[in-house]
């Protein structure tokens, strides 16, 4: 159920409006907009008659949210929601490319990669550590090792660091040194993993499962952000069609849906979502110009001889072209850049 409060709603008004949540075994959540305040109240809400609240001191409105998802729903949060990194913003207008290798292979081979991002005017720096992957004889990350290189990189280069969670055991140690968690494809409905990670404030960039719907996605967010963690970055990876001729079948068509549907900001990984080098670039192109809030590109400085994922790794000259075009195309879209 929604409940839509003035802002200038007093504390003692909006804390009445949860205590009744409470009194129901329901939980609450503030959402503070520009013109005002909501409180999505969650659980067993069927007990609850919109005529409970709607007579409350500071209360405009209240009621039930048609979808599945609640807090993610733009019924609840009309406003795209914004991620500030120390000035670098994620979502509503904004365009943020976070890009790097597959896995940390090396302390030379992530020192180089992101020094040349960082020239490239690039923020956010993606490298996995630990690597769920689809062959347990694939190189499987280097872990913690990885993680304390990932930390030297934030260090001298000061990018913001993107890596992934794989289980709830190791997730203190990415917590540590992550400026982003990304959860995978394979565990987007790995749901105690969601639960812990929503019980941190630390972004989560939820990558859409191969065999997801666009409900699924947008239902595993919810997991997160009913935990009390609201700074969610979707990402659209390419689900698994018919289609063999490339690795995933990227689909575009889920970002002006999510658009649609939420407040949170919805991303596009062109580099899985297709698998191929030389086909990267298109697709990234087209990510942003169907309203994407970003991408997330591989970048390798030597793909064919990285230890994952090289055959769709962009060279550093490869993505800095991709770069100048998008730089072009992000006012057209009217996406600051
Ligand atoms: C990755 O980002 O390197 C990765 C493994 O992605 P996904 O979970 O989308 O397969
Ligand atoms: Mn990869």
């Amino acid at each position: 159920m929604l409940i839509v409060m003035n802002l200038s709603a007093t504390e003692e008004q909006v804390a009445n409006v949860r205590e009744k949540a409470k009194e129901n075994k329901c939980s609450s959540h503030i959402i503070y907009g520009e013109s005002k305040i909501a409180i999505g109240i969650t659980g067993e809400t069927r007990t609850l008659s919109v005529d409970d609240f709607i007579l409350m001191e500071g209360v405009v409105d209240a009621m039930r949210v048609s979808k599945n998802y609640k807090l993610v729903s733009r019924e609840m949060k009309s406003e795209d929601t914004i991620i500030d990194f120390g000035g670098d913003k994620v979502g509503n207008g904004f365009l943020q490319i976070i890009a790097g290798p597959c896995s940390v292979e090396s302390r030379d081979q992530v020192f180089d990669i992101a020094g040349q991002l960082k020239e490239m005017g690039i923020k956010f720096f993606r490298a996995g550590a630990y690597k769920p992957r689809s062959s347990p004889y694939a190189f499987q990350g280097l872990k913690e090792k990885g993680l304390e290189l990932l930390a030297e990189v934030k260090k001298e280069f000061g990018l913001h660091i993107v890596t992934e969670a794989k289980d709830t055991e190791t997730l203190p140690q990415v917590i540590e040194v992550a400026d982003i968690i990304q959860i995978g494809a394979r565990n987007m409905q790995n749901y105690s993993l969601l639960e812990r990670v929503g019980q941190t404030q630390t972004p989560i960039f939820l990558k859409r499962g191969m065999a997801a719907s666009i409900e699924d996605l947008l239902m595993s967010a919810e997991y997160i952000l009913s935990q009390g963690n609201f700074n969610v970055i979707l990402c659209e990876r390419g689900i698994k069609t018919f289609e063999t001729a490339t690795r995933n079948t990227l689909d575009l068509n889920a970002i002006p849906v999510i658009k649609k549907n939420t407040h949170l900001p919805i991303f596009v990984d062109p580099s899985h979502g297709i698998g191929i080098r030389d086909k990267v670039a298109p697709m990234a192109m087209a990510g942003v110009a169907c309203g994407a809030d970003g991408l997330m590109i591989e970048v390798h400085h030597n793909p064919d001889k990285a230890l994952s994922d090289g055959v769709q790794s962009l060279t550093p000259p490869q993505f800095k072209a991709l770069l100048d075009k998008i730089k072009q195309l992000a006012p057209i879209v009217d996406k600051k850049f």
